[in-house]
């Protein structure tokens, strides 16, 4: 048998892993399965990227990049922080890693000591407290209502600060709850932040180019100049450029942080490929019509999504004012049987009787901390969409 570390005894198992394998079986089996579970856009990458990408391979772009990143996507992303963000970054204050993901790894990594408090507002990616916890960090949830669209409220966020704190996580727009924080949400934030200046805050704003009904993503450290140091920008290719598959992310924080992400990232990985390296480069100075135009059509779809779920029994759904997903509540069918007489105790049990009988494949919301819920991706067709909203509404009538 294989001993594994202690780091990952009684890490949470994603809910998600069954359920795609049960898709898979599914569709094996010939079944025509909707996944609407993935958090992955439908759209191809900018062709400058992919043009970029290719010319510096044919240059001899292939020899190994600094750690850190390579100067000029340093300087796209210092332009891009100034520009969007009203952000100012030395080369020294960022860090280009493999996706988002790895610099918050890199992040914990570098802070994290056994017995630490993470808070994360719940509902929350998962990849907080599982990486967290992998660094003996404790996750502190702290919940947000669905009454106020998710978003974290001051308050809350008190009374979660301990002596033990080491990070508040403020991701918005939000993963799954499609949340924002406005200026004023967050100005009620940083003064909580500067009553306690032991707290480091990871702001990521991986969706923020998905924002509708002209609300604008504001940025922390924007917001708050004062809490600079303490805060470190998270932000990548995937979302905003339809770049997932890149493994791009890059962060703007303080130089010590800074410094110590980029040894560990030395140590686990060297810096990121330069092909994908030289793709983002182009992909910033992209036009951004591209971009507005991915993001109409994720309100279109929204737009299509949501009313449809509002209409159905047993639903109620916030209305996301970002990203690109619905998390609507099903507690209200929780208790009742389906169609082919599974009973429907948690939200686990629905998205997999929802799947097996339903064919659409969602996310349970435990999975995100917030029971009671379900995630679907509305990064699909509209007519997928149209048709997973069918064989839902039908579900639904046929619980008894
Ligand atoms: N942050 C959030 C909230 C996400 O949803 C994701 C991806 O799903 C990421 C970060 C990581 O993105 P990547 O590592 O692909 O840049």
């Amino acid at each position: 048998d294989l001993r594994l570390a202690q780091r990952l005894q009684g890490l949470p198992q994603p809910a998600t892993i069954a359920m795609s394998a049960k898709a898979r079986a599914l569709r094996a089996a010939g079944i025509d399965v909707i996944s609407l579970a993935l958090g992955e856009p439908d759209f191809p990458s900018p062709p400058e990227a992919v043009e970029a990408a290719c010319q510096a391979g044919l240059r001899g772009d292939t020899k190994y990049p600094p750690v850190g990143g390579q100067p000029a996507l340093k300087a796209a992303v210092a332009r891009k922080f100034l520009d969007e963000n009203g952000l100012s970054y030395a080369p020294e204050e960022i860090l280009i890693g493999n996706g988002g993901k790895q610099l918050i790894y890199n992040a914990f990594a570098a802070t994290i000591d056994p017995g630490d408090e993470v808070i994360v507002p719940v509902p929350y990616w998962v990849s907080y407290p599982i990486i967290a916890q992998m660094m003996g960090g404790v996750t502190v949830p702290v919940p947000c209502r669905e009454s106020e669209r998710f978003r974290l409220k001051a308050e809350a966020l008190r009374a979660a600060i301990s002596p033990r704190t080491r990070w508040l996580v403020l991701n918005f727009p939000n993963n799954p709850s499609g949340a924002i924080l406005e200026r004023d949400d967050l100005e009620a934030i940083a003064a909580v932040l500067r009553d306690a200046p032991h707290v480091l805050v990871m702001a990521d704003e991986i969706y923020e180019h998905l924002t509708f009904d002209g609300r604008a993503h504001v940025s922390l450290a924007s917001v708050a100049p004062d809490l600079r140091d303490r805060i470190l920008t998270i932000n990548g290719m995937a979302k905003a450029y339809a770049m997932t598959g890149w493994r791009v992310g890059f962060c703007g924080g303080a130089r010590p942080l800074i410094a110590a992400m980029t040894s560990i990232q030395s140590n686990a990985t060297s810096g990121v490929c330069t092909l994908a390296q030289a793709g983002a480069v182009a992909a910033l100075s992209s036009p951004v019509a591209q971009r507005d135009a991915m993001r109409e059509t994720y309100r279109r779809r929204r737009d299509i999504v949501v009313p449809a779920l509002r209409a159905m029994d047993y639903v109620s759904c916030a209305m996301p004012d970002g990203a690109f997903y619905a998390f609507p509540g099903i507690a209200a069918a929780l208790g009742k049987q389906s169609a082919a007489g599974r009973s429907l105790a948690s939200d686990r049990d629905f998205a997999e009787a929802l799947l097996e009988e339903a064919h659409v494949s969602v996310v349970p919301g435990s999975a995100f901390g917030q029971p009671g819920h379900l995630r679907l991706s509305f990064a699909a067709s509209d007519e997928i969409l149209a048709e997973a909203c069918t064989r839902l509404e039908r579900f639904l009538s046929a619980l008894r």
